[in-house]
Formats: C-alpha cells, structure tokens, sequence
C-alpha cells in the first residue's frame, strides 16, 4: 500500500472543518500579548496563552532581543559544540544556574528537545525510567529514545508517590531516573515535589522535575522545587523558555558534571543548531525580569483564581487547579468545539484540547500578567451571557 495513503484516509480534522467547528492553528495577527489579541480582523480576549507573565511583549525583553539582532545577526549557523555557541549561551547558564540554585545550565533549541536529549542521554541498556503517567510528550519521547537504546520504562499513577514507592521497593536494584512534570501542562495541578524526592531519595532514584509551566509563576519565580521547600534536593530540572520566559528553547539544570556530560553526549543538543541570539537573549531579559519582580506574588495567579472561582459560580464544569491554568470539561467532543467556537463568536479565544493531550475533553484556560481585571470581567460577561447555550448541552449529555 502507498506509505500516504493513510494522510489521505485522515479525516478527523476534515469532520471538524465540515462541521464548522475547526478550532487548531488560528492564525493571529500581530502579539498575543495575554491579555487581548487580533484573531480573523477582530480583537479578542486570549485567555489559552503560556505567556504568563506577559513578556514577550515588554520593552525590555524586546529591546534585548534586537540589541541581539544588530550584534550577532539572525542565526547561530551550526551545532553549539562546534561553530554555533554564542557567549549569549554562556552568559545565560551561568545565570540560570544562579537563579535556579543549580551548579550549572545547558541550554536547548527548545523545552522538548531538552526533555528529549536529557532523558535518552541519561538512559539506556540496564536502566529503569519511572514517568508520572500524565508527563509531557517530550518525557515520554526521550523514554521512548532510552527504550530504544535499551532502558526498561514504566508509568507510576499520576501524582501518586506511594505507587512510585512500591514500584521502586519491587524493583530489582537498578540507576533508576523517575520524571514528572512539575505543574501539568493540560490539568495545572502541581506535582507532590517533597513527597517524591523523598521516595527518590529512599531509593537511590534521581528525580527530573520539569518545570515548563511552575518557572516564572510559583516558588518567588524559581518554580515549584522551590516552592516545596526542596530547592538542593531535586537533581535535574528541566524548563522552557516558550512560557514564562516570553522565547523560545529550554533549558536544563543539574550539577556541573552532569551537564559536561549533557553537553557532549546529547543528540538533540549536538546534533542541532544552537538558540538564536535574538532568542537567547530574549530569555535571558525575561529572566532578569522575573528575577527584579521576585517579592510580588504575579497577577496571572491571582487572575486565574478570580476567573475560576467565577465560571464554577456559573456552573461551568471547573476542574480545581493551583495555578494560572483552568481546565473546563465538556462531556464530548462536539460540545466542547461548539462552545471554543460560541467562545470565539463572542471575542474570547480558549484552546481546545482533546485525547490524548488530556482526559476528557476540555477547553484549557491560562491567565497571564496582562489580565487585567477589566479584560476578565468582560470575559466572564461572555461566558455568562453564553451560559444557556453552553449549560443545557452538557446537562442533556451527563
Ligand atoms: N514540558 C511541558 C510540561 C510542556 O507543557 C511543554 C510545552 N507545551 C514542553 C515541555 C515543551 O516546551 P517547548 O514549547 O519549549 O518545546
């Protein structure tokens, strides 16, 4: 059989566009600064953004970015071991390290390709992988690569260390790596950090927290390690510059040997061109800014809590979550397309998320630093005004 036939036999999207309800790449017209943006000519209130502190339109951030442009050109043009690091690079390791209280950083092209080139660097033939049976794709892909290369993976239960200690305590005596999201990309439910670096610690298990969504947010900035109090005792923590810090790449951080190691064992790392300036520095800036605005707890925390609390007064089916991530389920599909698209209609952008990015289906809300309470009020004026077309359905349904 042709090897395309089955891009042609592919019609899921297809059924959504026919129905109307298509809701993947929209295609925005200039920033989607978290607070509004332009979507098809109109503005709209963007609450499905990452940007949670609102960087990625701040002057400074932006400023740094172009200083990088004018100095060091559009491209870093080769693999980071070879022609293409930068002292952009170095200059901001050094300072994550410094932020995070880690020995030393190793920056990526992005959070996945760091996930990916930390897990399958570390693991291989005679090693066990434990992931949390809800991590990001990008944990279960480099376990995929260390399964290739010969490491056994398992799934622990989502958020349950006691599973994780019984599985470990059954274990035979292997290097074990266990890695779970620190704050859960589609539910924004925090991982138990101190309850997992203790088992990790009672087993001889290293611990990978990845942190995409809890840096810049919780922990005074520093994420969720920090915030439970665990800061020197989770061994590797892997982040993204594509959220808080308003670019693009990641990042790991561990100590010092390991991240030699990383550096000349990683393929995703060697095997690629290193960050651009304009993105390097971009972080580095958003960094900076995180680090000056540490003792103020960020509006996007406070944004959410406040929208949370409203849409479960209307009687939206609100799943409980800590941070600026709120996840609102539909029971089926088409219900949850018509009510992203109703959402739309009325000027309020919300991201559509299916399985198996989650359980369930649901339209996944992020507040940012740039929801002001005005921009909120008038999103909530939506989804109430919206109640007795989006009620009723999944009433009928349950
Ligand atoms: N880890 C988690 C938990 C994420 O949610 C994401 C992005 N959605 C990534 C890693 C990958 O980050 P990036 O966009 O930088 O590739």
């Amino acid at each position: 059989m042709d090897l395309l036939e089955k891009c042609r036999a592919y019609m899921r999207a297809d059924e959504a566009r026919d129905a109307g309800l298509y809701p993947y790449y929209p295609a925005f017209q200039g920033p989607a600064d978290g607070g509004q943006a332009i979507l098809e000519g109109a503005e709209v209130c963007m609450l499905g953004s990452n940007n949670y502190r609102a960087l990625s339109i701040n002057p400074q951030v932006i400023g740094a970015a172009q200083d990088a442009l004018a100095l060091y050109g559009t491209s870093a043009t080769g693999s980071r071991l070879l022609s293409g690091n930068l002292d952009l690079h170095d200059d901001l390791e050094a300072d994550l390290a410094d932020f995070f209280g880690y020995e030393a950083a190793l920056v990526f092209a992005t959070g996945y390709m760091t996930n990916l080139g930390v897990v399958s660097a570390l693991a291989g033939r005679g090693d066990l992988v434990y992931l949390d049976e809800k991590a990001h794709a990008s944990l279960i892909d480099g376990a995929q690569l260390a399964a290739a290369s010969g490491a056994v993976v398992r799934r622990f239960a989502h958020n349950d260390p006691g599973d994780l200690a019984r599985q470990l305590a059954a274990a035979p005596t292997q290097s074990v790596l266990v890695a779970t999201d620190g704050v859960f990309s589609m539910e924004g439910n925090l991982a138990p950090v101190a309850e997992l670096v203790a088992v990790c610690e009672e087993y001889g298990a290293t611990l990978l927290v990845d942190d995409a969504h809890g840096v810049g947010v919780f922990g005074l900035g520093r994420g969720v390690i920090e915030q439970a109090g665990m800061r020197g005792r989770v061994p590797l923590m892997t982040l993204t510059f594509s959220k808080s810090l308003a670019s693009q790449g990641g990042a790991v951080l561990a100590d010092a040997r390991t991240i030699d190691f990383l550096r000349h064992t990683s393929r995703p790392q060697i095997f690629s061109a290193g960050l651009s300036p304009a993105d390097t520095a971009a972080a580095h800036a958003a960094l900076r800014e995180i680090r000056r605005r540490a003792d103020a707890e960020p509006v996007a925390l406070a944004a959410a809590e406040h929208l949370r609390r409203a849409l479960d007064a209307l009687g939206y089916d609100v799943t409980w979550s800590a941070g600026p991530v709120i996840p609102v389920r539909f029971p089926d599909q088409t219900t949850m397309l018509s009510a992203q698209r109703l959402l739309l209609d009325h000027g309020v952008y919300t991201n559509a998320v299916l399985p198996p990015a989650c359980e369930g289906y649901q339209l996944r809300i992020a507040c940012t630093d740039a929801h002001t309470p005005d921009v909120l009020e008038a999103a909530i004026g939506v989804f109430a005004s919206l109640r007795e077309d989006l009620l009723p359905r999944y009433r009928q349904a349950a």
